[in-house]
């Protein structure tokens, strides 16, 4: 049986529905909304809040409080009941309202005469629009019905702004999604582009949040739930054999398909009127905000995982599939997160990234790297602020997000691209010149690969040759483990390609933050320290063994270098090297032609490399820096957490000092280094590698330019001054020298 309440409620939806479908000016609609609640909750007051801009809300509408104060009131999120009902997103409920924490007494409004006031936000999937407020001249505290009515009326209200239903038509001002927004982040991949947003994950619309029949929603309801258990279970039986990861994932949405609790809450948000969607969103919506106050990594994961499930309901319950929109020409790709195989499947056409998650070191970030396309991390609310569509500039010098901006950004931005333009033809001029500095001294450039993507950057970048191939990328990208025959059809490509230029193929580099979806993952606790790279290589020699041999066929008698990933010692160099000679034997014997030379390296990403017996200097046919992994295990800093990885800079004097004490004693066993980490293509980083004696670097080809430009220009052993006098000083980094030495250069 339906309570009274719930009657009530229903009725005053169908009347705001009404009110909603006319066709009048959206200053009207609001006016209209806030009569029909005062009138129907029978309080004196009512009255709607809306952000004018990220820190100011707005009365847009009221009935019982001067009318003249209407678009006048502001109120900053910092003052008031009102912006503490915005900030805080929770209902203020008092009957004092002037004692109660937070009132700001507003003369033009004529306030003070009402001490019963109750707040709601006004939140849609976690992003508050606005408040909506009733007042009363008896000193009361509104029911539990009461707040729970006004929560659905502020749901409706929520999905309307959000339609522009509300806002369409006249001069109110700052509807949402329209406004011009600057979003900061943090920069993954440097770059500036201008384009329109493609989400990676549309939003549901839900067009039709209140309805009539709550019986026929109810059963809506039940079938949507019952068609995503099944597809819940479907997934899960494909995933038990493959990935235990996802497994668990699963099984915690199963856990929700099934919750009763869950079911519970959105049938009573039927039952008071809404319609099937908007009762899952009204849910959503409240756990969303509850993610956002959770502490507890492990609940805010499970709120995550609601979410999720969330959508699928909203999807089946909406029929709108979770990649609707067609990707603009031009498209800027919005995401919480991306994995590198679907980044890759959207294919070069993208001309920027910003992600509200992600992680410089992740591999998200190489592809983006290996594309030259500005990629901007930890760009929080860009998810749920930007629309498919919509005007975008991303400005990854600086990791500053322009949405929808306003015409003088946009001249500035363009001007920002033409000089960047102007750069790149700078740097083409310089493109066959050798990067040999003013004191003489050159360092070789080459340039980082793994796609075939990559390859045509080759000639263009004027890199002299492929410093580091990481064949995982191949690997990663796929469903399956590619074929032997496969991988020597691939490195063909990219060894024809490269023509004489020397090409360093590192073997599988994967464990860690590289899990390849069709290997069953280590239940590690620190993967990054864990079974990764040459340690699965030679324990488990299966694959590393058919991509030696992909490689040796592959090359056709030509030279061929070969790299092992995460060499920590002597041992595991010359087991690596024991399992290449085991290989050519067998090539031999099968009667393949061998490469005409075979040069085995290793990357030093272990500071332990760096102690290591004289002989292993002596035996390594070369070296290369790995300073993305080196970095991370010299300051104990994971290179993928934000938090710490930012606290060390590549220009501390320790790390330099020991990238200089590497560079002395390979000079003195004649053997060949390079360092081949994101830092290398950094020009400032880059100049000061080439300072403490590094003369290989491997970066990424659009860092080619820059960093040549850069080396030209000044002197090395000036440099090296510089380096050496800010020691001397001892100074935590030497960036600040460095720069004030660059700058008088220009
Ligand atoms: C490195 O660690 O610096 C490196 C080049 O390898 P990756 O980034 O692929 O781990
Ligand atoms: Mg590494």
């Amino acid at each position: 049986m339906k309570t009274n309440t719930e009657s009530e409620s229903r009725k005053l939806l169908g009347r705001l529905r009404d009110a909603l479908a006319e066709d009048s000016p959206g200053q009207q609609r609001l006016d209209k909304i806030v009569h029909l609640i005062a009138s129907s909750m029978a309080t004196h007051v009512c009255s709607i809040y809306l952000f004018r801009d990220a820190d100011t809300l707005e009365l847009c509408a009221t009935e019982g409080l001067n009318p003249e104060a209407v678009h006048k009131t502001l109120m900053r999120l910092s003052e008031g009941l009102v912006g503490r009902v915005a900030r805080t997103r929770k209902v203020v409920n008092t009957a004092d309202a002037p004692t109660t924490r937070g009132f700001r007494y507003m003369p033009e409004t004529g306030e003070e005469v009402f001490p019963a006031f109750c707040g709601v936000p006004i939140q849609r999937l976690g992003e508050t629009l606005g408040v909506l407020v009733v007042q009363a001249k008896e000193a009361r505290r509104y029911s539990d019905d009461e707040v729970y009515a006004l929560e659905v009326v502020a749901m409706v209200l929520a999905e309307m702004t959000e339609l522009g239903v509300l806002t369409g038509g006249d001069d109110y001002s700052s509807a949402r999604h329209q406004q011009p927004v600057l979003m900061r982040g943090g920069v993954a991949q440097e770059g500036v582009s201008e384009g329109h947003v493609h989400l990676h994950e549309p939003r549901v619309v839900v067009t039709n949040p209140i309805a009539d029949d709550p019986q026929a929603e109810l059963d809506r309801l039940g079938a949507a739930l019952d068609t995503l258990r099944v597809s819940v279970d479907q997934l899960l039986a494909d995933a038990r054999s493959v990935d235990r990861d996802q497994v668990e994932v699963l099984e915690t949405y199963r856990m929700f398909a099934n919750s009763r609790g869950w079911r519970r809450r959105m049938e009573e948000d039927i039952d008071r009127g809404l319609s099937a969607e908007a009762a899952v969103e009204k849910e959503q919506s409240a756990a969303r905000t509850r993610m956002g106050q959770v502490a507890d990594a492990y609940l805010r994961e499970r709120l995550h995982d609601l979410d999720d499930v969330s959508n699928r309901l909203l999807r089946i319950l909406t029929g709108q599939s979770s990649t609707a929109s067609e990707m603009p020409k031009d498209a800027i790709l919005v995401a919480r997160n991306v994995g590198p195989g679907e980044l890759l499947e959207y294919g070069r056409k993208l001309k920027g990234i910003v992600l509200e998650e992600g992680s410089v070191g992740s591999h998200a970030a190489i592809v983006a790297r290996a594309w030259a396309i500005p990629l901007i991390i930890n760009v929080k609310g860009i998810t749920t602020e930007a629309l498919s569509g919509d005007h975008i500039m991303v400005d990854g010098e600086q990791g500053i997000v322009h949405l929808r901006p306003d015409d003088s950004v946009s001249t500035a931005f363009r001007d920002k691209i033409a000089m960047q333009n102007e750069a790149q033809s700078r740097y083409a001029t310089i493109r066959d010149l050798p990067a040999t500095a003013k004191c003489g001294s050159t360092v070789s450039l080459h340039m980082n690969a793994g796609l075939m993507a990559d390859l045509p950057s080759l000639p263009t970048s004027g890199a002299e040759g492929v410093g580091l191939f990481r064949t995982e990328l191949q690997f990663l990208v796929r469903n399956q483990m590619p074929r032997r025959a496969e991988l020597v059809a691939l490195y063909k490509r990219v060894i024809d390609a490269a023509g004489e230029k020397p090409v360093v193929f590192r073997t599988l580099d994967i464990g860690s933050d590289k899990v390849l979806p069709y290997m069953k993952p280590q239940d590690e606790p620190n993967p990054a320290l864990g079974w990764r790279a040459i340690r699965v290589g030679l324990d488990k020699p299966g694959v590393l063994r058919m991509q030696l041999q992909a490689l040796i066929r592959a090359s056709e008698g030509r030279p061929l270098h070969v790299m092992f990933p995460f060499v920590a010692q002597f041992e595991e160099y010359r087991s690596g090297c024991n399992e290449l000679d085991k290989v050519i034997e067998r090539e031999r014997k099968l009667g393949h032609v061998l490469p005409s030379r075979i040069k085995v390296g290793a990357m030093l990403e272990t500071p332990s490399l760096a102690f290591a017996p004289r002989k292993f200097f002596e035996e390594v046919e070369f070296l290369s820096i790995g300073g993305n992994d080196l970095k991370q295990f010299f300051f104990a800093a994971d290179r993928e957490n934000e938090l710490v990885r930012k606290r060390y800079d590549t220009l501390n004097v320790s790390f330099l000092s020991f990238i200089e004490q590497i560079v002395l004693r390979c000079q003195s066993t004649e053997t060949p280094l390079s360092f081949c980490g994101e830092d290398a293509g950094r020009p400032i980083e880059a100049a000061c590698l080439a300072a403490m004696g590094m003369r290989s670097l491997s970066m990424r080809p659009a860092s080619i330019g820059p960093v040549k430009h850069l080396l030209r220009r000044i002197n090395l052993d000036e440099l090296k001054e510089v380096i050496d006098n800010a020691r001397a000083d001892g100074l935590q980094s030497v960036r600040q020298p460095v720069m004030d030495f660059l700058r008088n250069k220009d």
